[in-house]
C-alpha cells in the first residue's frame, strides 16, 4: 500500500466515541491542534448499548466530567428524555442522577460540537498502524494509505477493536451495531508487544414500541423536578417519556434452560471475559437459578424512532430462540424484534501497562482512554477520555502530570483501581468502590474539581464565575444561617407540620435545619432575608449542613490517606535493596513502580507488613 503525507498535528485521538470525543474536546480547548478519527463518523459518541448516561457512581463520573470542563453533562442535557434521581431513600453519597437519551439525538449534538471546536478536525478514517519512532508514538497511518504525525497519539477504539458478534453459532468479525471493526490495529498492538487482552460484553434485542403490551407493565416516570446534570444549568424542564416494568417467568428461564447448548456463552465460542455486573440473561439464570424472576425495563431508544431497548435482556443465543424467549414475558408476547441481541468480544490493554497520567508505560506519548483500558461503559471511558486528553497535552507542555487521587473524584478511585490492582472483566464504576463516598458526592463536583480545571485552562472563565458564584453564595448563606436564630413560637408550628419536635428555646437556623426531615425550602416562612438560590446550590448546602459531622470525620480518614499518598517513592528504585521485603513484594514493586507509599499499598501482593518495611526504610534514609 502505498503511503502519502497528510498533515501534522499536535495530537491525533483514535476514535470518537465517549472516550474520543472527551480526549479530543479536551486537547483542542487547551489550546492543541488535534485530529479526531472514526472508522465511521456515525459512531461518534455512539451509544452502542443502553440508550442512558449515568446511574449509581456513573451519574458522578458525568457531574466530575462536567466539573472540569468536560463535554457529557451538557449534552445529556439537550438530548434526555426522562431524568431520575436514585437512591433518594438512601443517603447523598449515593443519590445519582440517570437520564434517558435521545441516542440519534445524543449523537448529532455531540458530532456538532466536534465539527465546531476550533482547533479539531474529525475526519473519517481507519487507523491500521501507529507510527513508532525512537520508543515514541508520533503518528498514524490510515488504510488508505494517509500518514498523519503527531507529538501524541490517544487510543480510544472501545469495543471496536478486534470486534467479533457471536449470536448462538453465528460468529462473524464486526464492530457494533454492524460497523467495520478494527482489526489490523489490533494486530499491530500485539506485534509491539502491548499485553492485550480479551474482553466480551453483549446488548438485548431492539423490538418495535407497537409490538409491546403496555397494559401489561408497570409504567415507570421521570421525576418532576428535573436535576441537571450539568453545573451550567439550572433547570431544565421538558415532556418526559416513560419506561415499563416487566419480569421474566419460569416460561422464560425454562425456553432459555433447554438451549444454553446453543449460547455463544456456554458454547465455548466466547473466550472474552464479560462484565460480572452486566451479565447476559442466560448468565442470570444459570448464576441465579433458585430466582423466580429477573427484571427488565423497556426504554424508548429516542423520540425520533419506534425502537424501544430491552434492558437487563442481553444475550448471545441464536435468533430463532431469541424470538421465542422474549415472547413469553409479560408485555412481549407479540414482540416485533428489529435487532437481534448479541455479544461483543474485542482487545483491550491491561491496564497495569498504563502510568496514572494514562500514558503506556512501554511506547511514550501514547496515551490510552476508554474500553480499551478495560473498563465498561460511557461514563467511564469519558471520564479516561478526558484524563487522557488532559494529560497528552500536559505532557507535551512539559507540566507536572495532572492526577486525581482516590479522596478527590471518582474519575481518581477508576484510575487508580485500573493502573494498580488492574482488572480480570470490564470494570465498572459503584459507589461502593469509592471509600470517601460521602465526600465526593454529585452535588459537590464543582467544589471538589472546577478550581483544578481552571488551574490547567481546560474551565474557562463563564464556567469558573459561575462556581465562584455558587461557592461565595453557599458560604455565605450558611453562616448566615449559624448566626440566624429562630425562637419556638415562629419555628415550631413549621417543625410539627413536618412531624418534628417543637423547640424549647431559641436555635439557630442551621442547628434546626440539620433535622433529617426538615429542608431548607421548608424554613422560608420563618426566614425573611434569604437569598435566590438555584437547586445546585441549595442541594450542595443542605448536604453539608445535614452531614457536617460525618463529612468532618471523613475528612480526617482522608488526611491519613493524603499522608500516605505523600509519601512519595523514587519510580527508578530498586526493592531488591530492601532485605525485610518478602520476595513477591520486591518482585511487584519492581514491576509496578509505584509513585507513593499509598499506592504501593493497593498494589495486590504488597501487605500491610511490607508496607511498614517500606515506611521504616524510608525513615532510615531521611534520617541518614
Ligand atoms: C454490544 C455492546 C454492549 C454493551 N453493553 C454495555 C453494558 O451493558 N454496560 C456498559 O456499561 N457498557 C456497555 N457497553 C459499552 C459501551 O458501549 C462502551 O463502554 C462505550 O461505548 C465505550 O466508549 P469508548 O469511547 O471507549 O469506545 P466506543 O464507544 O466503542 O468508540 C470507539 C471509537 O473508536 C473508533 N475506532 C476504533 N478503532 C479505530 C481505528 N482503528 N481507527 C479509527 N477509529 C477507530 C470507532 O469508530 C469509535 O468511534 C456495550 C457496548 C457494546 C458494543
Amino acid at each position: 500500500m502505498n503511503r502519502f503525507d497528510m498533515g501534522t498535528y499536535d495530537i491525533i485521538v483514535v476514535g470518537a466515541g465517549h472516550a474520543g470525543c472527551e480526549a479530543g474536546l479536551a486537547a483542542a480547548r487547551m489550546g492543541k491542534k488535534t485530529l479526531m478519527l472514526s472508522i465511521n463518523l456515525e459512531a461518534v459518541a455512539m451509544m452502542a448499548c443502553n440508550p442512558s448516561i449515568g446511574g449509581t457512581g456513573k451519574g458522578h463520573l458525568v457531574r466530575e466530567i462536567d466539573a472540569l470542563g468536560g463535554e457529557m453533562g451538557l449534552n445529556i442535557d439537550k438530548t434526555f428524555i426522562q431524568s431520575r434521581m436514585l437512591n433518594t431513600a438512601k443517603g447523598p453519597a449515593v443519590h445519582s442522577l440517570r437520564a434517558q437519551a435521545d441516542k440519534n439525538q445524543y449523537h448529532i449534538e455531540m458530532k456538532k460540537t466536534l465539527e465546531k471546536e476550533p482547533l479539531l478536525d474529525l475526519k473519517q478514517g481507519e487507523a491500521v498502524d501507529i507510527i513508532i519512532e525512537d520508543g515514541k508514538a508520533c503518528g498514524v497511518v490510515l488504510k488508505t494509505g494517509a500518514v498523519y504525525r503527531s507529538d501524541a497519539v490517544i487510543l480510544a477504539t472501545g469495543t471496536f477493536l478486534g470486534g467479533k458478534i457471536f449470536i448462538g453459532e453465528s460468529v462473524f468479525e464486526s464492530g457494533p451495531n454492524g460497523m467495520a471493526p478494527s482489526t489490523e490495529l489490533a494486530e499491530k498492538l500485539r506485534d509491539y508487544g502491548l499485553p492485550m487482552r480479551r474482553f466480551k460484553t453483549g446488548t438485548p434485542a431492539r423490538a418495535l414500541a407497537d409490538s409491546f403490551d403496555y397494559g401489561k407493565m408497570i409504567p415507570q416516570e421521570g421525576d418532576e423536578e428535573i436535576v441537571p446534570f450539568s453545573f451550567m444549568n439550572d433547570d431544565l424542564t421538558k415532556d418526559q417519556i416513560k419506561c415499563w416494568l416487566t419480569y421474566t417467568n419460569e416460561k422464560t428461564h425454562e425456553v432459555i434452560r433447554k438451549n444454553f447448548h446453543r449460547s455463544a456463552l456456554f458454547g465455548g465460542q466466547i473466550e472474552g471475559v464479560g462484565p460480572r455486573y452486566c451479565p447476559s440473561i442466560e448468565d442470570k439464570i444459570h448464576r441465579f437459578a433458585d430466582r423466580e424472576r429477573h427484571q427488565l425495563f423497556i426504554e424508548p431508544e429516542g423520540l425520533h424512532t419506534d425502537e424501544m431497548y430491552i434492558q437487563g435482556m442481553s444475550s448471545s443465543l441464536p435468533e430463532d430462540v431469541q424470538e421465542e424467549f422474549y415472547k413469553t414475558i409479560e408485555g412481549l408476547e407479540n414482540l416485533k424484534i428489529v435487532r437481534p441481541a448479541y455479544a461483543i468480544e474485542y482487545d483491550c490493554i491491561d491496564p497495569l501497562n498504563l502510568k496514572i497520567n494514562l500514558e503506556n508505560r512501554s511506547i511514550e506519548n501514547l496515551f490510552c482512554s476508554g474500553q480499551f483500558n478495560g473498563s465498561s461503559g460511557y461514563e467511564e471511558a469519558a471520564a479516561q477520555g478526558l484524563m487522557a486528553g488532559i494529560n497528552a497535552v500536559l505532557k507535551l507542555d512539559g507540566k507536572e502530570p495532572f492526577v486525581l487521587d482516590r479522596s478527590e473524584a471518582y474519575i481518581g478511585v477508576l484510575i487508580d483501581d485500573l493502573i494498580t490492582k488492574g482488572t480480570n472483566e470490564p470494570y465498572r464504576i459503584m459507589t461502593s468502590r469509592a471509600e470517601y463516598r460521602l465526600v465526593l458526592r454529585q452535588d459537590n463536583a464543582d467544589l471538589r474539581l472546577t478550581e483544578k480545571g481552571h488551574e490547567i485552562g481546560l474551565v474557562k472563565e463563564d464556567r469558573y464565575e459561575r462556581f465562584l458564584e455558587k461557592k461565595e453564595i453557599v458560604e455565605k448563606e450558611t453562616e448566615r444561617l449559624r448566626r440566624k436564630v429562630v425562637q419556638p413560637e415562629a419555628a415550631n408550628p413549621i417543625l410539627e407540620a413536618h412531624g418534628s419536635a417543637p423547640l424549647k428555646s431559641a436555635q439557630s437556623l442551621i442547628e434546626i435545619l440539620r433535622r433529617p426531615e426538615i429542608t431548607y425550602d421548608d424554613t422560608e416562612e420563618i426566614d425573611d432575608s434569604r437569598p435566590e438560590m438555584s437547586r445546585h446550590q441549595k442541594t450542595m448546602m443542605e448536604v453539608q449542613i445535614k452531614y457536617e459531622g460525618y463529612i468532618e470525620k471523613q475528612k480526617q480518614q482522608i488526611e491519613k490517606f493524603k499522608r500516605l499518598e505523600n509519601k512519595k517513592l523514587d519510580p527508578d528504585f530498586d526493592y531488591e535493596k530492601i532485605d525485610g521485603l518478602r520476595i513477591e513484594a520486591r518482585q511487584k514493586l519492581n514491576q509496578f513502580r509505584p509513585l507513593s507509599v499509598g499506592q504501593a499499598s493497593r498494589i495486590s501482593g504488597v501487605s500491610p507488613a511490607d508496607i511498614n518495611v517500606l515506611l521504616i526504610y524510608l525513615e532510615k534514609v531521611r534520617r541518614s
